[in-house]
């Protein structure tokens, strides 16, 4: 079945979405005071604040 087989290889394809390791998938950052109490969330930079990461995999 070759249709099958040009399926698969575009959902391999597709770009990875792995949860971003800066906020932990969470989209935003806790920055925390010297007393560890939460001041205030800021949206991540790494992210965008999606939580995701989106890679390309090229294989
Ligand atoms: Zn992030």
């Amino acid at each position: 079945m070759p249709e099958k087989l040009i399926g698969d290889r575009l959902t391999s394809l597709q770009q990875i979405a792995k949860p971003c390791h800066h906020c932990e998938g969470k989209g935003y950052i806790e920055l925390r005071d010297c007393s560890g109490e939460i001041q205030r969330e800021e949206n991540c930079s790494f992210c965008s604040g999606t939580g995701k990461i989106e890679l390309e995999d090229k294989k």
